[in-house]
C-alpha cells in the first residue's frame, strides 16, 4: 500500500489542512493534517508489515483514499491504471471529432503567422471545392458507420473557414442529414478571425447545429490592430467587436487570444473592455495562449515560413527544475534591452503570463480554463482527425500541411507513407519519457507540435509544468473556497 504518484497538493494558507488532488481519477479533496501524515508515512508503515499498523480510524481513512485513487497497492497498479487511461482515451468511440480545414486562406496578415495574406500565400494557399466537401461528407457517413458514436463534433478551422462559405454551408447541411439519419447528436463550431461571423451567417448554421465560435483578439484594441491587421495595414477590432456584439446571444461564442512579449502587457485593458460590454457575461469562456510556431507550410518553398518571425515564443522544454531539456531559444521574448533570453526565460515568461491572465480573467467573472486540466489533447484519440482542404488526412491540427506527417486520405487508398504515419501517431507517448510526472494524466507530455518543431522529436515532453503548478495553487484556493460553503464534505 502506497500514495499513488498522481497525488498532487497544495498546502492552504492560513491553514493547516492541504489540497489533494489525484489526476489520475481527478479526486480533490481537502485533507487534514492527520491524513496527509498518513498518507506520508504509509509506504514505510506497510512495509513494516505488521498487521495492527493502522488504528480503526486510519482504517476508515485509508479505504476512503484507496476509494479515491490517492492510495494504490503498488508503483505497478499506479503504471498500469495509466497505461489504460491512455488505451481508453486512445479507444473512446463516443465522440467522432473531425476539424475540418475549409480553406488555408486567410484574410488577416498577421505577423506570428505563416498562414496569413503574406506575399503570395493566398494564391497558393488551398481552398476546398464543393467535390472535396462531398467526398468530405462521404467520409464522416463512413466513419459514423464505423465508429458508432454518440455524437459527431465538427470543428470548421483554417486559414479563415469563413472565407469558404460555400463550402461551410454544404458541408453543415450534410453533416446534419447524415448524422440525423444515424440518430447521431451532431455539434458544429468554428474557429474564426471574427470578422465575417454575421448574424446572417450564425443564423445559417444555427439549424444544422452550430453550437459555439472561437473569436481571436490579440490584446486591446492598440494591440490587436497591430497584431491582426487586414493586408492593407487596417485595423479589425471593432468589426470583430461588432461581430460578437451581434451574435453573442445566437451562439455561445469564446474568445481566444495569442500573446507574446509585446503584447501580453494590453490583456488585463481587453478584459476590462470585455467586462463593459453588454455581451460580457453571455461569453461563454474567455482563454490566452503563447504564441507558438506551427508546423512547416506546404507550400513551395517561396512561401515558406520566414525564419525569424516576430514574436514566435517556443514551447521550449524545460526540466522539473527549470532548466531547459533540450531545443533552443528563438526569441528575445522576456529579455530586457537587447540581451537575448535563455530558453528558461522564456519558458518562465510563458508560464507566469499563463498563470497571471487567468487569474486577470478569473477575477472579471468570465469563465476560463483552470490550467490543471489541459489534456490528453486530440491528438492521442484515434477517433478525432483533422481533414486538409485537399481532403488529407491528419492526427491534429499543427500538422497540417506536412506531407510527411499525413496519415490518409478521404477518398484514396492509405500510401506506405501514410501509413507509416498513421502507425507513428498511434504509438504517440511523449508521456512515456516523463518518469512518474504526477502531471501526466492531465499534461500527457505537452503538445506534440511543438515537442515536433521546436525539439525534433515527438516523444521528447514540451514540458510546462511550472504552468502546471501554479494552476494547480489556483485551483486549490478555489476549492478551498467553495468546500468552506459545505464543511462537511472536508476530508475521507
Ligand atoms: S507530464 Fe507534462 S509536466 Fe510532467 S514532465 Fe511530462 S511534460 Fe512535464
Ligand atoms: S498536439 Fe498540440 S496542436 Fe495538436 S491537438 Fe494536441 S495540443 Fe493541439
Amino acid at each position: 500500500m502506497q500514495p499513488s504518484i498522481f497525488n498532487v497538493r497544495v498546502p492552504l494558507r492560513d491553514q493547516s489542512d492541504v489540497f489533494l488532488m489525484n489526476t489520475l481519477t481527478d479526486a480533490q479533496i481537502i485533507a487534514p493534517p492527520e491524513v496527509v501524515s498518513l498518507l506520508d508515512s504509509l509506504a514505510a508503515r506497510t512495509r513494516a508489515g505488521v498487521g495492527d499498523a493502522f488504528d480503526p480510524e486510519e482504517r476508515e481513512a485509508l479505504a476512503t483514499l484507496t476509494e479515491l485513487g490517492f492510495v494504490v497497492d503498488s508503483h505497478d497498479d499506479d503504471r498500469q491504471a495509466l497505461d489504460a487511461y491512455f488505451d481508453t482515451i486512445r479507444h473512446d468511440s463516443s465522440q467522432l471529432r473531425l476539424t475540418v480545414l475549409t480553406t488555408l486562406q486567410c484574410n488577416f496578415a498577421c505577423g506570428y503567422c505563416f498562414q496569413g495574406d503574406h506575399d503570395d500565400h493566398n494564391r497558393h494557399a488551398h481552398k476546398m471545392s464543393l467535390e472535396t466537401a462531398a467526398q468530405v461528407v462521404a467520409h464522416a457517413a463512413r466513419q459514423m458507420d464505423a465508429v458508432r458514436p454518440e455524437r459527431l463534433s465538427i470543428t470548421f478551422f483554417g486559414g479563415e473557414p469563413l472565407l469558404n462559405l460555400p463550402v461551410v454551408y454544404y458541408l453543415a447541411e450534410h453533416f446534419h442529414a447524415e448524422a440525423t439519419a444515424r440518430g447521431v447528436r451532431l455539434s458544429l463550431s468554428i474557429i474564426t478571425n471574427g470578422l465575417l461571423l454575421t448574424p446572417e451567417v450564425v443564423d445559417r448554421l444555427l439549424p444544422f447545429g452550430l453550437t459555439g465560435a472561437k473569436v481571436t483578439l490579440d490584446g486591446d484594441k492598440a494591440a490587436h490592430d497591430r497584431k491582426r491587421p487586414l493586408r492593407g495595414g487596417q485595423g479589425t477590432f471593432d468589426k470583430i467587436v461588432a461581430n460578437v456584439r451581434a451574435v453573442a446571444g445566437k451562439v455561445a461564442i469564446s474568445i481566444g487570444g495569442n500573446f507574446d512579449a509585446d503584447n501580453a502587457d494590453s490583456y488585463p485593458a481587453l478584459l476590462d473592455f470585455l467586462a463593459e460590454q453588454e455581451f460580457g457575461p453571455k461569453l461563454a469562456k474567455v482563454n490566452f495562449k503563447p504564441v507558438m510556431g506551427g508546423a512547416a507550410p506546404a507550400t513551395p518553398p517561396s512561401t515558406a515560413r520566414p525564419s525569424g518571425i516576430n514574436g514566435i515564443i517556443p514551447l521550449t522544454a524545460v526540466a522539473a527544475d527549470g532548466a531547459p531539456l533540450g531545443g533552443t531559444c528563438m526569441t528575445v521574448a522576456g529579455a530586457g534591452g537587447t540581451k537575448a533570453a535563455s530558453a528558461c526565460d522564456t519558458c518562465h515568461f510563458v508560464d507566469e503570463t499563463m498563470g497571471f491572465l487567468r487569474e486577470e480573467t478569473k477575477k472579471r467573472g468570465f469563465p476560463t480554463v483552470d490550467g490543471v486540466h489541459m489534456g490528453p489533447c486530440e491528438i492521442h484519440r484515434k477517433h478525432a482527425q483533422t481533414i486538409g482542404p485537399d481532403g488529407a488526412l491528419y492526427a491534429c491540427p499543427g500538422f497540417t500541411g506536412e506531407a510527411t506527417f499525413a496519415t490518409g486520405h478521404i477518398a484514396a487508398a492509405q500510401t506506405p507513407l501514410q501509413a507509416k504515419a498513421a502507425d507513428r501517431f498511434d504509438r504517440i507517448g511523449a508521456w512515456r519519457n516523463c518518469g512518474d510526472c504526477s502531471f501526466i494524466p492531465v499534461c500527457a507530455g505537452g503538445c506534440s507540435v511543438a515537442s515536433h518543431t521546436e525539439l525534433g522529436d515527438l516523444d521528447t515532453p514540451a514540458c510546462h509544468r511550472p504552468s502546471l503548478e501554479s494552476a494547480l495553487v489556483s485551483l486549490a484556493a478555489d476549492a478551498a473556497a467553495s468546500l468552506a460553503q459545505a464543511p462537511e464534505d472536508r476530508h475521507p
